[in-house]
């Protein structure tokens, strides 16, 4: 094998990362992760660290399920690839479109298959324009989504998402794609003086102001998490979903829910649209439908969608060599019985899920935290320099990228959005695995203080 350096500097001088500063990256060299077991990862120095994030969020029933790797060794000795295209299908894709079927609200009946989140956002925005031409109304093209949010990296996801610094590189958003605020009580909600309520029911309205500014005639459809997830694990006041449901259906707006995160079982809710009560149109999925061993992704279609594009559509000229992947399903398949066989979305809604914020309570008391959030198994930190005031640091301190640092240097994979410190551990992680997670915040935290107060 070749030594940690060596590896740095073939990766500086050959492979162009996503999200990723490159000169920084080459100066400092990637961590170059070697294996997986369950929750835990080790690095090429040996070092052992427990992934609270998944990987990016995917990795849903931990590293190494055998059940996942024998689907794919199976599916790929037996028959690699064929597409979907042209009147051919194979045994992998249906059998995943079936029980897809079954885990969903009713309402979904089909699915469209892709490779990834970014693709599916891609394949909504071509669907709900074709739907709405095929109603009469080609029109309606516009699509709503809000500041902060995340749908991906392509042309169209990255102009759906509203996260800082993905419009300046590109020109986007392209045509046709609006935004509203979103629903972060702390960060919008607070200096308002609003209950938590209040505000969610707020965020909705601006929703329906920014329907009526660009008529409602020319609206197609709104799209968010029911969680945000790279906007820092923004957990929505309760009145929140429900009534952006409400304002959807006054004005025949499709509504469709990005549960590329929320999706198999992360809010301890197979969907999120089910924790939050609303009954999206379409659901855009990716990563835990495979746990993220091979790329799949896709969109459900709801029957308000799929008639019309059956009854009335003739071909949708629209499709990836990729859509519905005769390995990558087989390992979809795999994986949703293992989630089903090891009750992981029941385990998260009664057991670790609020274990977890049993858990985030006691972190809440840390000098250095101003609130906590967490909604199944994703939560939420925010740093403040001040806990009576809640006072924020100066921006010129990156109190979250010094707490990432000293999660790197104990064996703890956590994430920093702004002043967020953020995990979304594997749906398999247990009680004491969930103690050992919280211990190692605990320490990352005070070490973070130190540094804060030196
Ligand atoms: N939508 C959401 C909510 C996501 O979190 C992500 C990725 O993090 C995407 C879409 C894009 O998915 P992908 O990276 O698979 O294209």
């Amino acid at each position: 094998g070749r030594s940690t350096r060596e590896w740095q500097a073939a990766d500086a001088a050959h492979f162009l990362h996503p999200f990723t500063d490159f000169k920084a990256l080459a100066a400092r060299g990637a961590r170059i992760v070697t294996r997986g077991e369950g929750i835990y990862l080790w690095d090429s120095e040996g070092h052992r660290i427990l992934d609270a994030m998944s990987g990016l969020w995917c990795v849903n029933v931990g590293y190494g399920q055998q059940p996942l790797i024998d689907a794919a060794t199976r599916q790929m000795q037996e028959l690699p690839f064929y597409n979907a295209f042209f009147q051919t299908s194979t045994p992998p894709a249906i059998e995943l479109a079936e029980l897809l079927a079954k885990l969903a609200p009713p309402q979904f009946k089909h699915v469209f298959f892709a490779s990834s989140g970014s693709e599916s956002n891609d394949t909504v925005v071509r669907m709900v324009r074709r739907y709405w031409a095929l109603m009469g109304q080609p029109q309606r093209q516009v699509i709503i989504s809000r500041w902060n949010g995340y749908h991906g990296s392509t042309m169209a996801g990255a102009s759906l998402g509203g996260m800082p610094g993905m419009h300046e590189q590109g020109g986007l958003p392209i045509p046709g794609i609006v935004h509203i605020g979103q629903p972060h009580w702390w960060e919008h909600g607070r200096a308002l003086g609003l209950s938590r309520e209040e505000f969610g029911l707020k965020a909705a309205q601006w929703l329906e102001d920014k329907i009526l500014e660009v008529g409602p005639e020319n609206v197609a459809a709104f799209i968010g998490e029911p969680v945000q997830g790279a906007g820092g694990v923004v957990v929505p006041p309760d009145t929140y979903w429900p009534e952006i449901q409400r304002i959807c259906d006054r004005y025949g707006i499709l509504l469709v829910s990005d549960e590329v995160i929320c999706g198999f079982g992360r809010t301890g809710h197979w969907f999120g649209c089910e924790r939050f009560g609303t009954r999206p149109d379409l659901i855009t999925f990716a990563k835990g439908v495979t746990s993220g061993y091979v790329p799949l992704g896709g969109v459900l279609v709801g029957e308000r969608v799929a008639q019309a594009l059956i009854e009335k559509g003739g071909e949708f000229t629209h499709g990836y060599t990729y859509s519905g992947h005769p390995v990558a399903c087989a390992v979809g398949v795999a994986n949703l019985q293992l989630v089903r066989r090891l009750k992981l979305v029941e385990r998260v809604r009664d057991d670790t899920g609020p274990y977890m914020a049993e858990l985030y309570q006691r972190i809440a008391a840390h000098p250095l935290v101003g609130e906590v959030q967490s909604c199944g198994l994703m939560g939420a930190i925010t740093l403040v320099r001040d806990k009576a005031t809640n006072a924020p640091f100066p921006a010129e301190v990156d109190i979250a990228m010094v707490c990432r640092g000293h999660c790197f240097g104990n064996g703890l994979i956590m994430r920093a959005v702004g002043d967020r410190m953020i995990v979304a551990p594997p749906l398999v992680i247990t009680r004491a695995q969930l103690d050992e997670m919280a211990a190692l915040i605990q320490r990352c935290l005070d070490l973070t203080l130190a540094d804060a107060t030196r």
